[in-house]
C-alpha cells in the first residue's frame, strides 16, 4: 500500500480558505514529526485508564488530531456501535462531504451551525485533545470504548479537558469559526486508528441516527466520498426498515422516544415541538405518531 502523503490529510477547510488568519498560528497537522513518546511514557503508568487499548495500546496522544503511525487500517474491522445513546452533536444541516475538496482532502463533514450553538457528544468516551490547534481551530477529540473517535473542530469554545469522561449529549462546546474555516459551522470528523473515514458510514444525518449498531470499516472504507457509498450490509438494511423519514423536517415516534430526547437529538426544544404539532403538556406521543420539527 502507498503511504498517503502527509499533506492531503492536512487541509481542513483549507480548500475553502487558503489564507490562514493572522492570529492563529498557521501549523499544519504534519508540518513536525509527531513525537508520542513523552504521552505513552506517563500513560503507562496509567495503563487501563484509556478506552480502547486494544487498537491504540496505552498511547495517548493530547497534542494531535492524528496518531504518530496513522496508515488506513488494515484488513477488515467490525465495531458494535452504541446506537441507543447516540446523540447528534448538531442536527444541522451538511454543508460539506467528506472527500477531495480541490486538491486537498476534506476529512470531515460540514454541519450548519450557529455561532455558540451547543456541539454534544456523539457517544460516551473520554478527551483526548481539547485545545487550539491550527487549522481546525479549537478543538475536541472523543475517543470511544470502540475504538472510534470523533473530532469537533471550529468551536468558539471548549467546555471540556483532557482525560474528561463524556457521556453521549454532553456538552462539547460552542460551534464558531476558530481555525481555517470560512464561516461559522462544526467540521466533524470520524476517526478510527487515527485515519478519517466518511462519517456518513456511521450517522445518517437527514434523519440524526446512527446508520447501523455495526460499523464495518474495511481498507475501502477510507475512500469512500460523497452522499454515494456502498451497498448496504444487511444489518443496514433492517435498520433502514425502521428508518421513519428521508427528510429532516419530520420524525416518526420509535418506542422509547420522549419530547426531551428528541429535543436533544434534533436541536431543538421541548417547547418548540410541543407548538409545531399542537401538543399540551398533557398530551402523550405513541410510537408511529409524526412529529414536525421544524
Ligand atoms: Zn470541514
Amino acid at each position: 500500500m502507498v503511504a498517503e502523503p502527509a499533506v492531503s490529510i492536512v487541509n481542513e477547510d483549507w480548500a475553502a480558505e487558503p489564507t490562514p488568519k493572522s492570529e492563529q498560528p498557521a501549523v499544519a497537522e504534519t508540518s513536525k514529526p509527531v513525537a508520542e513518546a513523552r504521552p505513552e511514557s506517563s500513560a503507562k503508568s496509567r495503563a487501563g485508564a484509556y478506552p480502547a487499548m486494544e487498537y491504540y495500546g496505552d498511547s495517548w496522544n493530547t497534542e494531535h488530531v492524528r496518531l504518530n503511525a496513522s496508515a488506513t487500517p488494515a484488513g477488515t474491522t467490525t465495531l458494535n456501535v452504541d446506537d441507543a445513546k447516540f446523540v447528534m452533536p448538531s442536527c444541522g444541516k451538511v454543508n460539506s462531504e467528506f472527500g477531495m475538496r480541490g486538491r486537498s482532502m476534506h476529512t470531515g463533514i460540514d454541519l450548519k451551525v450557529e455561532l455558540n450553538d451547543p456541539v454534544y457528544c456523539a457517544f460516551d468516551g473520554m478527551v483526548r485533545m481539547a485545545k487550539l490547534y491550527g487549522a481546525y481551530g479549537k478543538v475536541v477529540v472523543v475517543r470511544h470504548s470502540n475504538g472510534l473517535e470523533t473530532v469537533y473542530s471550529h468551536l468558539n469554545s471548549i467546555a471540556v479537558s483532557v482525560n474528561q469522561q463524556l457521556s453521549a449529549g454532553d456538552l462539547i462546546g460552542g460551534g464558531g469559526r476558530t481555525g481555517n474555516a470560512s464561516g461559522v459551522h462544526l467540521h466533524f470528523e470520524t476517526r478510527f486508528k487515527g485515519e478519517p473515514f466518511n462519517p456518513r458510514l456511521l450517522i445518517d444525518f437527514e434523519n440524526c441516527r446512527v446508520k447501523s449498531p455495526t460499523l464495518v470499516l474495511s481498507e475501502e472504507s477510507y475512500k469512500l466520498v460523497g452522499k454515494t457509498l456502498q451497498a448496504p450490509t444487511p444489518q443496514q438494511k433492517t435498520a433502514a426498515t425502521t428508518t421513519t423519514d428521508t427528510t429532516t423536517s419530520t420524525h416518526t415516534i420509535q418506542k422509547g422516544d420522549t419530547l426531551y430526547s428528541l429535543a436533544r437529538r434534533y436541536g431543538t426544544t421541548v417547547d418548540a415541538l410541543r407548538k409545531l404539532n399542537g401538543l399540551t403538556e398533557n398530551s402523550i406521543i405513541k410510537p408511529g405518531q409524526k412529529l414536525r420539527l421544524r
